[in-house]
């Protein structure tokens, strides 16, 4: 069984102080959680901060990017050596808003997968449809096209160490407009059969896939109960601790709920 991941992307948000203050609550709140992996992503400037905070907890921290070189001549990069120098485990790569805002291709994006991969940390990477080409019914014809393109060279033998973010762009801090679980639960078939081609079918069914669009504690359970959805790559509600704890919540009861059902105060589950 697939174990359910939350990841918190904090974006380019919060103070020094601010980023340990939220970091100490999620330590606090997750305690000796191990039914379900925890990974909070801050600012590069305080990864360093934050991770002498989650230090020895059940928490793991994870970076936002990074550039695909050990080191050398690359003014204002982060490489995947200093990362893990920082205590990274983690590391969130083809973020739409790296891929749309950034103009990030799908070539580069591969380079920073493989040395990702090969620095050893864990790769969280990012694919999704705008609405235009979901209105467009180009879905699937894009999450094959990112995942086969991203994935390039990549070998069966480090996949344990990938996951895959579905985030349709449309659902990303859009409350109003988040994803059905169904909608979800779709794409996430058709990234595991794209899986399924590009490696195996057991590559396709051991791959943790996160849903991330405006996951809330209102609406996380719904995408939890989803057979193929693996947890939550958690943008907004990330940054205000009660939120994240909640959905991290949900996840468990999730976990639970595969045998004894377990009573969750916010998802009702
Ligand atoms: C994200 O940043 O990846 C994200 C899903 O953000 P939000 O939860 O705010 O939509």
């Amino acid at each position: 069984m697939r174990q359910k991941v939350v990841v918190g992307n904090w974006k380019m948000h919060t103070t020094a102080a601010q980023a340990g203050e939220l970091a100490k609550a999620v330590v606090e709140g997750v305690d000796g959680e191990d039914r379900v992996s925890v990974v909070i992503c801050p600012p590069f400037p305080y990864l360093a901060h934050v991770g002498q905070i989650v230090n020895g907890s059940r928490v793991a921290i994870g970076a936002q990017n990074l550039y695909p070189e050990k080191e050398g001549a690359f003014t204002g990069e982060v490489s995947p050596t200093m990362l893990l120098d920082l205590g990274c485990k983690y590391v969130i790569l083809g973020h739409s808003e790296r891929r749309h805002t950034l103009g990030e291709s799908d070539a580069f994006i591969n380079q920073k997968v493989l040395f990702a991969l090969a620095a050893g940390l864990d790769v969280i990477l990012c694919v999704g449809e705008t609405l235009e080409q979901r209105k467009a019914n180009q879905t699937e014809a894009l999450l094959d096209r990112q995942l086969t393109q991203g994935l390039v060279s990549v070998s069966a033998e480090t996949l344990s160490h990938l996951s895959i973010a579905y985030e349709p762009v449309w659902a990303i801090g859009n409350a109003s407009h988040h994803a059905t679980s169904e909608q979800a639960q779709y794409a996430h078939v058709v990234i595991r059969r794209r899986f399924s081609h590009l490696f195996n079918d057991h590559s396709a069914q051991a791959v943790s896939i996160q849903y991330g669009g405006s996951v809330k504690p209102y609406n996380a359970a719904s995408f939890f109960s989803q057979h193929d959805v693996d947890g939550a790559l958690v943008g907004g509600a990330s940054l205000h601790a009660d939120e994240f704890l909640a959905i991290i919540r949900c996840a468990i009861s999730e976990a639970q709920s595969t045998g004894a059902k377990a009573s969750c105060g916010v998802c009702a589950r």
